[in-house]
């Protein structure tokens, strides 16, 4: 049976109309499930980040984003692959696309595409985390990590999904040739992540990858705010997500 485009965006959870439903409706301020360390459960502002999969150069080599990331949060590029840390990267859209969705809906198998942490709304690493080194703010749906607090059992690297979190094997600092004076520096034994720029964000300034990127693939804000570019994008465009069929309600979208 032939399927139309309307019809696979529809079975992969990523229609216009689910995006809308479930990304904003569905999701708005009073749907932001409290954590497992009871911070709070309400939250007024919800950030989300979309991709366009058609507009990103990341196919054509392009990895601004990628060392805007690295440079802004100390992220060492590590000789050993397996001491290997990312906040963002890139991965084949087959892999990054592996369950529900056709790859071929956000690009062609092999292309790469962008992934990191997708901020979810029922995220199982907080779920799972001992310590309560990390946790879903409140105040705007960003999943933080407290580098104090994680004790390095790597729980929440099990419980995620998506691959979004590392962890030091060795110390990072040797790993960084110009160190960000403005941003800790991690140590071994502990796992990292993206935080959506939350430094930035108390700032007034968009993630480092959203201003880094020269095509302006990446979209961020307040899908809870009509009026915020992110929620436009994903209002007038067909967008998908990574495995909605887990019920983690990621906030990164992917324009198709
Ligand atoms: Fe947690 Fe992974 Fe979801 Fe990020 S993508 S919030 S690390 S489960």
């Amino acid at each position: 049976m032939r399927l139309t485009r309307k019809q696979i965006l529809a079975r992969a959870g990523g229609s216009l109309l689910a995006v809308s439903a479930a990304g904003f409706s569905g999701h708005a301020a009073g749907a932001v499930r409290a954590d497992t360390a009871g911070r709070g459960k309400v939250g007024r502002t919800k950030y989300a980040m979309a991709i366009d999969t058609q507009a990103c150069l990341v196919a054509k080599g392009c990895t601004r984003c990628l060392a805007a990331c690295h440079e802004a949060h100390n992220v060492p590029y590590l000789q050993n692959p397996a001491h290997k840390i990312d906040w963002i990267r890139e991965v084949p859209a087959e892999n990054a696309f592996a369950s529900q969705t056709p790859s071929s809906l956000a690009a062609p198998r092999g292309t790469p595409v962008l992934v990191l942490c997708n901020h979810c709304d029922n995220p199982p690493c907080v779920h799972v985390c001992p310590t309560g080194a990390t946790w879903k703010r409140e105040t705007d749906g960003i999943v933080m990590m407290d580098w104090h607090r994680c004790i390095g059992c790597r729980y929440c690297m099990v419980a995620c999904p998506y691959g979004a979190r590392s962890f030091n094997w060795v110390d990072p600092r040797q790993g960084i040739a110009h160190p960000n004076p403005d941003f800790a520096t991690r140590t071994d034994g502990v796992v990292e992540k993206c935080t959506f720029c939350s430094e930035r964000l108390e700032q007034g300034q968009a993630p480092a990858c959203v201003v880094a990127c020269p095509v302006k693939a990446l979209v961020f804000g307040d899908v809870n705010d009509p009026k915020s570019e992110v929620r436009k994008v994903l209002e007038s465009r067909p967008a998908i997500r990574r495995r909605p069929e887990l019920g983690t309600g990621p906030n990164v979208y992917y324009l198709v």
